[in-house]
C-alpha cells in the first residue's frame, strides 16, 4: 500500500527536533560541569608543582581584608580574584562583593579590573536550566492551546501518536470469504463512492456511517478496506484507543485533524476500529470520563458536520455494539449497523479456500473436515490454524502441508501444545481405559452423537487425553435423545474408570467431562425446558458471569426439584454409560489395548476396531456424501 505522509507523521520530525535542543542543552551542562572540574584541579597542580614560577599564594577573604594595603593589581571575575602583591608575589583569592573594601584598595593605590563577562559556558550553565524549564512550560502550554483550537499540537500527538494509516488499497471484497450478506450490504456504499452523481440526481440519502459489529478476527478491518479498494479510494484507518490521551483535549484535536484529513482526500473511507473506546454510553462514570465525552461530541459534530454528497464514508468496528451510547447511532450518524458473525461451517470452509491458496497444501487434506472441527473460529483463527499448519509442516520437513500439519495445529490451538509429560505407566493405562469409554458410548450412538473423529492418549494441555468428534453440520440446537446421548458418552470416562479399576481407583481426571455433563443437564432442565418433571419454564439459575446463583424465577421448593432433577439427568446418564460398557466388557477392553498401543486412533479406526471392516467402509460413504452438500 502506498502510504502518504500525514500530518501526523511529519509530527515525529517536529519532536526530534526538540529532542535534539534537548540533547545540546543537555550536553552543554555536563560540559560545563567537566569545565569548572577541570578549572580546580589546576589549583591543586599548581600548589604541588615545582615550576620556575612560583605558584600564587591563596588569600582568603579576611586575608585580602588585612593586606587590602599592600594589594598592587586585582583583577576580579566572580568570586574569583587574582593579582600581584605589591613585593611581586602572585595570589588568588576568594572575594565577596564589598564595594566598600573594593574603594578601599583602590584607594591605596592598586588597580582593580572587574570582568563580569562570562564564558559561554558560564552562560550556558546558569541559563539552561532557566531555558529548559521555560521550553518545558511553552511545550505543554502550546500543546494545550493547539488542543482547544483544533490546531496541530504537533508535539503532544508526537508523545501520544495517533496511528493512522492510510492510502490506496489492493484489498477488494474477492478477499472476504465467507460473509456474502454483509459483503452485499456494503455493495451501496461501494457503488455510491462510485457514482455519487447518480445518488445525487434521485435525491437518495446515503449513510455517512456504517458501524461493523462482530468479534474480533470476524473480518471488520479487512471488510471496511474491501469497501475502498472496491470504490478505488483512500482507506484511513485509526483506533478509538488512541484517542484517549493524558491530557484533556488531545481527542477532540485528533478527530478534528483526522477528519479535516478526510476532507482534504475526499471520497474517501474513513475507518474507527474499537469505537466503543470513544463512543461508549455516557453514563458510566470513569476517570477520564470528561475527556472521553468531549471527544465523543467532537465526533458527533463532525459526522454532522459534512454533507453528505462529500463522499466520506465512516466506517465504525466494534465488539461492543451493547456499550456505544446511542447518540452515535442516529440518523446521520452510524445509522446502519452490520452485524458479522463467526462464520458457519461453509463460511469456514469459503475462508479455509481461500487462504489455502497461500500455502502449498497436499491434496489429500480435507478442508471440509478442517471445517467442520472449528465449530466457534473466526476467519483471523482460520487463518491463524492455516499458519501454523505451515509452521509445523516446516518444522516436521515436509515440502507442502498434510493433514497431519493441519490436526497438530487445531489441536494446539484448541488444546495447547503437546506436553511431554512424564506419565506413571499406570496413569497412562487408566486414561486410555478412560478414553476408550468415551469412545465405545460414542460409538453405540453414534445415530444421535457427531462421528468420532480421533481418540488419543497424548496428553495436551490440561487433558490426559481426548476424545474428539467432527460435527457434519454447525448445531444450532439438540433433540432430548441428543442430549440424553451427550450426557452418556460425557460421564463414559469415570465409568470406564470404576468398571476397569473398581470404585477406589477411580481419578480426578473426569473433572471436566462432569463439569460438561453437570451444565448441560442444567441447561437442559432450567433452560431448554426438556426436564418433564419441571416442566416448559424459563428458571434463571445463572447470573451474567455464568456463576451458579439462587434460583430467582423459582419457589424454594421449584429450585429444590431442579437441583433434584439435575442430579436424576446426571445420575442416569452414568449408569447408563456404565451398563453399555459392562456388556461389551471386552470390546472396550480391546478398544483401550490398541490406544495403549498406538496412541492415537483416527475415527475410521475406532469404528473398524468395533464395527469391523465392513461398517467402516459403509460409515466413510455416508461420510463422503456429508461432506458434499
Ligand atoms: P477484525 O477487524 O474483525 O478484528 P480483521 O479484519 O482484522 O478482523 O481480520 C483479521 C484477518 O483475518 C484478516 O486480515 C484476514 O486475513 C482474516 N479474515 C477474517 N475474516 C475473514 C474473511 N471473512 N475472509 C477472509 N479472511 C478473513
Ligand atoms: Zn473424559
Amino acid at each position: 500500500m502506498k502510504k502518504e505522509k500525514l500530518p501526523f507523521s511529519k509530527k515525529k520530525d517536529g519532536s526530534l527536533l526538540y529532542l535534539i535542543i534537548f540533547a545540546v542543552l543537555f550536553v552543554a551542562v555536563i560540559v560545563r560541569t567537566i569545565v569548572s572540574n577541570g578549572s580546580s584541579s589546576n589549583t591543586i597542580n599548581g600548589m604541588f608543582n615545582h615550576s620556575a614560577v612560583k605558584a600564587p599564594i591563596e588569600l582568603s577573604f579576611s586575608d585580602v581584608l588585612r593586606k587590602s594595603k599592600d594589594i598592587k593589581t586585582m583583577s576580579i571575575k566572580g568570586t574569583e580574584a587574582k593579582g600581584t602583591l605589591k613585593d611581586g608575589t602572585t595570589y588568588r583569592a576568594t572575594m565577596a562583593y564589598d564595594p566598600t573594601l573594593l574603594e578601599k584598595i583602590s584607594k591605596n593605590g592598586a588597580s582593580i579590573s572587574i570582568d563580569d563577562s562570562k564564558s559561554w559556558i558560564e552562560y550556558l550553565g546558569t541559563w539552561v536550566p532557566i531555558l529548559m524549564g521555560l521550553l518545558f512550560i511553552w511545550w505543554i502550554f502550546r500543546g494545550l492551546k493547539g488542543a482547544q483550537s483544533g490546531g496541530l499540537s504537533r508535539t503532544l500527538i508526537g508523545q501520544n501518536p495517533t496511528r493512522i494509516t492510510m492510502g490506496k488499497t489492493k484489498t477488494t471484497f474477492k478477499d472476504v470469504a465467507g460473509i456474502d450478506e454483509e459483503k452485499q450490504e456494503l455493495m451501496e456504499i461501494v457503488d455510491f463512492l462510485k457514482n455519487k452523481e447518480k445518488f445525487k440526481e434521485v435525491g437518495a440519502r446515503v449513510p455517512r456511517g456504517i458501524l461493523l459489529s462482530g468479534e474480533p478476527g470476524t473480518g471488520k478491518t479487512l471488510l471496511a478496506r474491501a469497501v475502498a479498494g472496491e470504490a478505488n479510494v483512500p482507506f484511513f484507518a485509526t483506533s478509538g484507543s488512541d484517542f484517549s490521551g493524558i491530557i484533556v483535549g488531545l481527542g477532540v484535536a485528533k478527530i478534528k485533524e483526522i477528519f479535516d484529513m478526510a476532507k482534504r482526500n475526499a471520497p474517501c473511507i474513513l475507518f474507527i476500529d474499537e469505537i466503543d473506546a470513544i463512543g461508549q454510553r455516557r453514563s458510566q462514570h470513569s476517570f477520564n470520563d470528561q475527556d472521553r465525552e468531549q471527544t465523543l461530541n467532537q465526533l458527533l459534530i463532525e459526522m454532522d458536520g459534512f454533507s453528505n454528497d462529500t463522499g466520506i464514508i465512516v466506517i465504525g468496528a466494534t465488539n461492543r455494539p451493547d456499550m456505544l451510547d446511542s447518540a452515535l447511532l442516529r440518523p446521520g450518524r452510524f445509522d446502519r449497523q452490520v452485524n458479522i458473525e463467526l462464520p458457519d461451517l461453509a463460511g469456514r470452509r469459503a475462508i479455509l479456500d481461500l487462504h489455502a491458496k497461500k500455502y502449498k497444501i497436499a491434496e489429500s487434506v480435507n478442508l471440509q473436515d478442517v471445517a467442520r472441527g472449528t465449530t466457534g473460529f473466526s476467519g483471523a483463527d482460520l487463518e491463524n490454524l492455516l499458519n501454523e499448519a505451515a509452521l509445523h509442516a516446516v518444522r516436521s520437513g515436509n515440502k507442502v502441508v498434510e493433514q497431519s500439519d493441519v490436526e497438530e495445529a487445531r489441536d494446539k490451538i484448541l488444546m495447547g501444545p503437546k506436553k511431554n509429560r512424564k506419565m506413571r505407566p499406570e496413569d497412562i493405562k487408566l486414561t486410555a481405559y478412560h478414553e476408550a469409554g468415551h469412545a465405545f458410548v460414542s460409538l453405540h450412538y453414534s445415530d444421535v452423537t457427531d462421528p468420532i473423529h480421533k481418540a488419543t492418549i497424548v496428553p495436551r494441555g490440561r487433558a490426559l487425553g481426548m476424545v474428539q468428534h467432527l460435527p457434519v453440520d454447525d448445531k444450532v440446537s439438540m433433540t432430548l435423545a441428543e442430549v440424553r446421548a451427550n450426557l452418556s458418552v460425557a460421564l463414559a470416562g469415570r465409568a470406564a474408570e470404576e468398571l476397569f479399576f473398581g470404585a477406589d481407583k477411580i481419578t480426578t481426571g473426569a473433572e471436566s467431562d462432569i463439569a460438561m455433563a453437570t451444565h448441560l443437564a442444567r441447561y437442559s432442565v432450567t433452560t431448554a425446558g426438556l426436564s418433564k418433571k419441571i416442566g416448559t419454564v424459563a428458571i434463571n439459575q445463572a447470573n451474567t458471569f455464568g456463576q451458579r446463583v439462587a434460583l430467582e424465577n423459582a419457589s424454594e421448593k421449584t429450585a429444590e426439584a431442579v437441583d433434584n432433577e439435575i442430579r436424576v439427568w446426571v445420575d442416569n446418564a452414568h449408569s447408563d454409560a456404565f451398563k453399555l460398557l459392562s456388556k461389551n466388557k471386552s470390546m472396550v477392553e480391546k478398544l483401550a489395548k490398541e490406544l495403549l498401543a498406538r496412541e492415537t486412533l483416527t475415527g475410521d479406526e475406532i469404528r473398524e476396531i468395533v464395527f469391523g471392516k465392513k461398517k467402516t467402509v459403509k460409515k466413510a460413504v455416508v461420510k463422503k456424501s456429508n461432506a458434499k452438500k
